[in-house]
């Protein structure tokens, strides 16, 4: 089995510092690509360092919501060289969180709207975190006047009602852990209706382990096979074909440069 972990923080304090151990554990589970998602613009320095380093880690940069209002001047100049690197796949994780109000609202649509944008000025994907805030997400989006089918919504928690407007648009939407959650039925029933060409799926190491190694503290790339696993049953088909599906995906929408 083929997979890709499509949005894991590589950086993180609690994976860095034993990647090579993470990344071969990953490998053992059928991980065959990782794409480390950035919050902020030296996150994202390091994220490219850590791909240039790794032949199957791939990177985004981006100024994640959290961090909105703590950008220079030149965040974009800085961005747009950060994309240029030859492992940048996306500019992410971008979007908005109305949970934790870390930046405020009104900083945190401008700075998504500049990144969306960039991105559409260079011809790059968006991966797009959303927390209680998703009218004005489709809102910013829809101003932006990105493609949908540039865009992806990382570790989506939205049901059926929310799933039905991502597909709307024509974006792509990827599930973590916590759609394995016993919780999630809602987010479960959403993921039963997303076409097979639009579905990936992730870890958000070290966040979020997903059932049924929930009690990790550090989750790792190497759980992805446990989301493939819980939305393979929900979808109806095999962790295998729903493996494949999600790894072409992947390829097609980060314009992966891979064989898997
Ligand atoms: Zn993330």
């Amino acid at each position: 089995m083929k997979l890709i972990d499509t949005h894991c923080h590589l950086t993180d304090d609690r994976l860095k510092p034993g990647l090579e151990g993470v990344l071969s554990r990953a490998g053992e589970a059928g991980g065959v690509a990782f794409i480390c998602a950035t919050a902020h613009i030296a996150d994202s320095a390091e994220a490219a360092e850590i791909a240039g380093r790794h032949k199957q880690v791939w990177c985004t940069a981006g100024v994640h919501p959290h961090d909105a209002k703590n950008v220079g001047k030149d965040y974009l100049e800085r961005l747009k060289e950060l994309a240029a690197n030859s492992k940048n796949v996306a500019i992410g994780e971008i979007g908005l969180d109305y949970h934790y109000d870390f930046s405020p609202r009104d900083v945190q649509r401008r700075i998504f709207a500049e990144q969306l944008a960039l991105a559409a000025r260079l011809g790059k994907p968006v991966a797009v975190h959303t927390r209680e805030a998703f009218d004005d997400t489709l809102a910013v989006i829809s101003e932006s006047g990105i493609a949908g089918g540039q865009i992806l919504f990382h570790s989506f928690t939205g049901g059926p009602d929310e799933i039905r407007r991502v597909l709307n648009i024509g974006a792509f939407v990827s599930y973590s852990g916590i759609a394995t959650f016993n919780s999630a039925a809602d987010i479960r029933a959403g993921a039963a209706l997303v076409p097979d060409d639009r579905v990936l799926i992730e870890t958000d190491a070290p966040y979020l382990s997903p059932e049924p190694v929930r009690k990790m503290k550090i989750n790792e790339p190497a759980n992805v096979i446990h989301v493939a696993e819980c939305l393979a049953v929900v979808r109806r088909t095999t962790p295998k074909t729903f493996a494949e599906q999600t790894t072409a995906n992947a390829v097609r929408f980060f314009a992966l440069d891979t064989e898997a």
